[in-house]
């Protein structure tokens, strides 16, 4: 397997190994994902004609429990990819110590130009076929890009419908509120990247009210997260999406951009901002850079260019390998992905943990909880990049990796 997502978390495993004093063992057994499953998907289209899609779920580790991770809808998903973001859910598990291992399932397709009919039929076809692999103590899937509650709560439908209808409402997390979701899920991934980003400026010591932020994608994580910052004090002066870029230096009118894409899909024509070139996002004067759309966007020349002191991965895999040393080099502080947007698998895993109880927690316990976990991470990430002297993603990638190491060594190998 070759692709530059996957070989930059294998590149990245090497460098943490080494770090951490892993066992080889223990390296080699992370540079392979535990199973892949490849499946057809067959569609009836809404004009009679027959479309099969492919799709994949993949296992990288368990070894720390279920497997846990999104499914994605996109037109350039592959098995590369997919296993990447597998090994990204085992170490985003470990950073964040939520007993769950790595996993990841997609298929490739355009959900854009599909009917909510077509989508039906894809999700619980491609359900079925990767069901094997699921259940509440084997692989708990999510929403990723282009999923969302409803695609959850079909996905339940067909699992419960499969075992005769017997309830599995820990089978999946992100399901709609009517179908025992829990509130906190939507924010939770948002909420968690604005942990990060308090404990970033205070760690740098910088004040957090009137400074500036950028955000690259205006989906489930971009959307809220626009709300939190703007509420923390902070002035978003740069959202962008698929159909666009818009800025306002004055800071954007949150409330108003929310309804302009709910109205129209997108962030482009938006009335009380510019229009920007979308290439030219990453490079806008601010504090605070959020990517939060898709992965392998910000590469070395690109990292030349950011003028952000803080740059928050709210998106999986958005900085190329090599923008790493530019970001580096040049004294920008970043707050890597498997720390930045676990608040969206420690949400998660809340919902699990309620479903297993039968029993929802209060919205404030929940939210005490959560932050805990969160500022709990973030604290033991910088801790071990002063202890090891790297940065923060070579330090949080260390510290999972002696973590996920400490269980591999505790359970040794079956036989
Ligand atoms: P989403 O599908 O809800 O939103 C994606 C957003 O990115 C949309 O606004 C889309 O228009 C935008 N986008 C797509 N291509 C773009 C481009 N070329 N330039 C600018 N914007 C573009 O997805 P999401 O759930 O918000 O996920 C966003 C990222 O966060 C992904 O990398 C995902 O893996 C990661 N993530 C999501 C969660 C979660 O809870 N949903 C948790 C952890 C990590």
């Amino acid at each position: 397997m070759a692709s530059s997502a996957w070989s930059a978390v294998l590149d990245r495993i090497d460098d943490a190994a080494a770090l951490a004093g892993v066992d080889p063992g223990v390296h080699l057994r992370l540079g392979h994902a535990e199973r892949v499953l490849e499946v057809s998907v067959p569609v009836r289209m809404d004009d009679g004609r027959l479309e099969v899609f492919t799709g994949w779920r993949v296992h990288h580790n368990t070894v720390r429990g279920p497997g846990k991770g999104g499914i994605r809808f996109h037109p350039d998903v592959d098995v590369e990819e997919v296993t990447a973001l597998a090994a990204q859910m085992t170490l985003k598990t470990a950073v964040c110590g939520i007993p769950f291992g790595g996993a990841k399932g997609g298929v490739r397709c355009d959900p854009r130009v599909l009917s909510d009919g077509e989508l039906e039929r894809l999700t619980r076809r491609y359900t079925t076929a990767i069901s094997p692999l699921l259940g509440p103590d084997r692989d708990v899937p999510a929403p990723d890009v282009n999923t969302d509650g409803r695609v959850m709560a079909w996905l339940l439908d067909t699992l419960q419908m499969a075992n005769g209808g017997v309830h599995l409402p820990a089978a999946v997390t992100g399901k709609p509120q009517s179908v025992g979701g829990t509130r906190a899920h939507a924010g939770g991934t948002a909420a968690g990247v604005v942990v990060c980003t308090r404990a970033a400026f205070v760690a740098l010591d910088v004040d957090l009210p009137g400074r500036r932020a950028v955000i690259q994608g205006f989906g489930k994580v971009g959307g809220p997260l626009a709300f939190l910052l703007k509420s923390a004090g902070l002035r978003v002066v740069g959202v962008s999406d698929v159909t666009g870029a818009v800025v306002n230096e004055g800071g954007l009118d949150v409330s108003a951009l929310s309804g302009h894409v709910r109205a129209s899909g997108g962030v482009a024509g938006f009335a009380l901002g510019d229009a920007i070139d979308p290439d030219d996002l990453l490079a806008l004067p601010c504090e605070l850079l959020v990517p939060a759309a898709l992965g392998g966007v910000i590469d070395a020349a690109d990292a030349e260019r950011i003028q952000a002191k803080v740059i928050v991965e709210a998106a999986n895999g958005p900085t190329l390998t090599d923008a790493d040393a530019v970001l580096d080099r040049r004294g920008i502080t970043v707050v890597p992905d498997v720390l930045a947007n676990a608040g969206g698998v420690t949400a998660s895993y809340f919902e699990w943990a309620q479903a297993r109880q039968g029993y929802p927690w209060e919205p404030g316990l929940t939210a005490d909880r959560h932050h805990q976990v969160m500022a709990g991470a973030f604290d033991d990430v910088w801790a071990a990049a002063q202890r090891h002297g790297v940065n923060l993603r070579r330090a949080a990638y260390a510290l999972a990796i002696e973590r996920v190491a400490a269980a591999l060594d505790a359970r040794g190998i079956f036989p």
